[in-house]
């Protein structure tokens, strides 16, 4: 270098875990999320609930168990193939009420808007939120709206809180996973986020790939009525895809997972998609999927139960809880190897909820 050179910035571009300044990698459900919330979020706020870092939190009142849940959507783009950030914002919602085995039953939700956002879009939102609702069977009770100045917001954030009655005891959670346990799939993964990514500017794909958003509250009432004890973990399949979320429960439950590769369903497009980019599938976000985790006994019983909903109609058996390798989840590959499945480091894809 000589003298009238500057220096070469020689940072490496992996995810850092300094903790000085948020970045993106910071919301991507992972490694840097989990390390926000442990040293930033806990250490302040935690308590005995917070602490379980279920989908939602489960209080009495009086003998009465309320699930609550909130959640913050910042998608972009705002409309996708099969969705926008309006119906998005109630299925996640509801979604994670479901996985408490809560009925949901109110949703309040704040609409946070740049200047500049055509009010013909609004609508189109505001209507997606109503129809979301209507088919979910949950009344939106409370709402508030803000504005903020062009370039403060990127169009719309929704921030939702949803409430639910619990009538089942002990409710699915993610620490109830057990040695000898089968991991059921209610579908194809990946879609949600590949469907997103393609609509984004500049990427072109040529594909009709709709994005998996729904409400899978139907379905998982429906496996609830017929084996609700032996029901132990529901999870939606949301942000760190499925390799996320399995390992959230495999260390919340203190037990290790073995996947078998060849079972996990992937659409071909989303597959040739994920293979043209670089992507791993298994780290790619869905809004209408979700992991069972049940009594062995049981799972083909909730795989019949599964069919018959169109939002789990090609629901499988994925793998199995066992005792070895705790807080680990093991992927036998189709070619015979095995590997260990980690959660993502930082971001795969960004803003993809
Ligand atoms: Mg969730």
């Amino acid at each position: 270098m000589t003298n009238n050179q500057q220096p070469i910035n020689l940072a490496c571009p992996i995810p850092s875990y300094d903790l000085q300044i948020i970045k993106l990698g910071h919301g991507s459900g992972g490694k840097m999320t989990e390390s926000l919330i442990e040293k930033v979020f806990l250490p302040l706020i935690g308590n005995d609930i917070l602490n379980e870092r279920d989908d939602a939190a489960i209080v009495s009142v009086e003998n009465v168990s309320i699930a609550i849940t909130t959640d913050s959507y910042v998608v972009s783009p705002i409309f996708f193939p099969g969705g926008d950030i309006g119906s998005l914002s109630i299925h996640g919602t509801i979604n994670d009420l479901a996985m408490r085995g809560a009925r949901p039953l109110f949703i309040s939700a704040a609409f946070i808007m740049e200047e500049g956002l055509p009010i013909g879009d609004l609508q189109k939102i505001i209507a997606s939120v109503h129809e979301a609702c209507l088919q979910s069977g949950v009344t939106l009770v409370a709402a508030d709206t803000k504005v903020v100045n062009h370039g403060a917001a990127d169009k719309l954030f929704i921030t939702t809180t949803g409430i639910g009655l619990v009538s089942i005891n002990p409710a699915p959670a993610c620490n109830r996973a057990m040695p000898g346990d089968a991991i059921i799939i209610s579908g194809d993964i990946g879609r949600h986020g590949i469907a997103v990514m393609t609509s984004r500017e500049g990427l072109d794909l040529e594909t009709e790939i709709l994005t998996d958003s729904c409400s899978i509250n139907d379905v998982v009432q429906a496996m609830l009525q017929v084996g609700q004890h032996k029901i132990h973990c529901l999870r939606d399949i949301t942000r760190g895809g499925l390799s996320g979320v399995l390992n959230e429960l495999a260390i919340a439950s203190d037990v290790g997972m073995t996947i078998e590769e060849e079972f996990v369903p992937l659409h071909p497009q989303v597959k040739a998609v994920c293979e043209l980019l670089g992507l791993d599938p298994l780290y790619v976000a869905c809004e209408g999927r979700f992991v069972a985790i049940v009594d062995a006994d049981c799972a083909e019983q909730m795989l019949e139960i599964m069919s018959r909903h169109a939002c789990a109609q090609d629901a499988r058996i994925i793998g199995t809880v066992v005792q070895e390798h705790k807080s680990r989840v093991v992927l036998r590959s189709c070619i015979g190897g095995n590997r260990i499945l980690d959660k993502l480091s930082g971001e795969q894809l960004p803003r993809i909820c």
